[in-house]
């Protein structure tokens, strides 16, 4: 049975071998001609490759069993008005976030309200308001996914339990039915901001001066992985770009800057022109030099690069407060979603220690130091401080009028797969600053145009650049 089944295949491609010959480079050549872009001297990658690529999860950063829903305590109230719903219960305590079994909601956004469905089980509800769509203003909004794959996966599944069919003709004020089980866990726990936070008072005080301070610039991606690629515009090559705007910014006004990764061929020489490098010659600055055949090794290395210079900074009596760590990069999410993200690392997101395991890590002097433990204090700290620091980006971007993220601008993960997800470059740093932005969405078309443009990149630098200055 195998073998005539083999043989049938076999027949098969066989015959239609002489089309794809001809119909696959005709799809590629028109591909290239929709994009308007040149043939990249790169590899392109699948949405879930360059997930790999991007995103590699290190041994420490395996996602935990998150136990599997069951019924919510939320306490029945007369009506579903959203004021009852904010009376039950003390907020849960930050350990028992993840078990939605213990869960009680103490505060949701105000548009949200709480219903039982016909099993009797909970549910919330949203009204979509005029000119909303499922996508942005339910699924990103309120179960925290972004990639463009989970949330339109997502909006299925909203879809199927509300009997909608067509997502694009839903009338204005559709109730929209959202089961518990996809909600965002900070909704859940009642840490979910009820409206776009306000600017913050000015920054905290500080003893030293600003030449004190010490900032490590992360430009993300480089070598052989080009982070994401949108119509002839690579990741890589705009967050360096955008990172040596940020370290000019920064010298001309007295800071020490160190940078983690090099590009052999534009050095320091920021590009005003209209289009950037394409190329792959950026390198990890550890010793000795890393050219990022492998995005894993590549990441761990920064992560191994950034708590050396830490350590290098301490020793010589730098103040923690002093130090900041910026990671750049540039986004692929669902296209409903523009404007600029800041991940800080939670406490709650982070593991006790980290080390990367492989020989691979013997070579490199920054690597052989095994171990990095993270105590619970020091966890605490770097989420307050960090968050502190992501929304004084977020207002200065505002002030400059550079777009943010419509809802939720400042995170500490986002939902893959259905688990939390923390950068791992942020989520294993030890500097009590450290921060990765997201500076645009690529597969936003504003956004894309935005970033394009050399002027708009150097505004977006100069909004960091003074936001770090207001630091001291
Ligand atoms: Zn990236």
């Amino acid at each position: 049975m195998l073998n005539q089944t083999g043989n049938f295949l076999k027949r098969i491609l066989h015959k239609i071998s002489p089309l794809l010959i001809f119909f696959v480079p005709l799809a590629l050549a028109m591909e290239q001609w929709a994009c308007g872009a040149k043939p990249l001297p790169r590899p392109t990658y699948t949405e879930s490759e360059h997930r790999r690529r991007l995103y590699p999860l290190s041994s420490e950063s395996k996602p935990r069993q998150t136990p599997a829903p069951k019924t919510v305590l939320i306490e029945k109230t007369p009506s579903s008005s959203k004021v009852a719903e904010r009376e039950v219960k003390p907020p849960p305590a930050r350990v028992a976030a993840n078990d939605r079994t213990q869960v009680t909601i103490t505060l949701a956004p105000p548009d949200l309200t709480f219903q039982n469905n016909a099993a009797g089980e909970r549910e919330a509800v949203y009204r979509l308001k005029k000119g909303e769509a499922l996508y942005s203003a339910v699924v990103v909004r309120f179960t925290g996914r972004v990639d463009a794959d989970e949330v339109n996966a997502l909006a299925q599944k909203i879809l199927a339990y509300n009997g909608i069919r067509d997502a694009t003709k839903i009338a204005d004020g559709t109730p929209i039915r959202i089961p518990l089980r996809y909600l965002d866990d900070e909704i859940l726990s009642g840490k979910m901001p009820p409206a776009p936070r306000p600017a913050l008072p000015a920054a905290r005080p500080r003893q030293q001066s600003r030449q004190a301070l010490h900032v490590i610039l992360d430009a993300g991606h480089g070598g052989s992985d080009p982070g994401t690629m949108m119509r002839g515009w690579v990741e890589d090559e705009i967050a360096y770009d955008l990172m040596l705007r940020i370290k000019q910014g920064l010298q001309n006004r007295g800071v020490k800057v160190y940078s983690t990764v090099h590009d052999k061929q534009t050095g320091d020489q920021v590009n005003s022109g209209s289009t950037l490098a394409n190329n792959r010659d950026e390198y990890v600055k550890v010793t000795p030099e890393y050219y990022m055949e492998d995005s894993r090794v590549a990441l761990n290395l920064r992560i191994y690069l950034v708590e050396d210079l830490y350590r290098w900074m301490r020793q010589r009596g730098i103040p923690a407060e002093n130090i900041i760590l910026l990671s750049i990069h540039l986004d692929h999410l669902h296209p409903s979603l523009g404007g600029a993200m800041v991940y800080f690392p939670g406490a709650a997101e982070r593991s006790s220690h980290y080390q990367a395991s492989g020989r691979i890590y013997r070579n490199y002097k920054e690597s052989r130091i095994g171990t990095i433990a993270f105590t619970r204090r020091e966890n605490d700290a770097a989420e307050t401080a960090s968050e502190n620091f992501a929304d004084d980006l977020i207002a200065g971007f505002r002030q400059a009028q550079i777009p943010v993220h419509a809802y939720k601008p400042v995170r500490s993960y986002v939902y893959r797969h259905d688990h939390k997800w923390t950068p791992g470059i942020i989520r294993y740093s030890r500097v009590p600053v450290s921060v990765l932005l997201e500076a645009a969405n690529l597969s936003n078309r504003d956004d894309l145009w935005r970033i394009r443009s050399a002027a708009f990149r150097q505004r977006m630098a100069e909004a960091v650049v003074r936001t770090i200055m207001k630091q001291d």
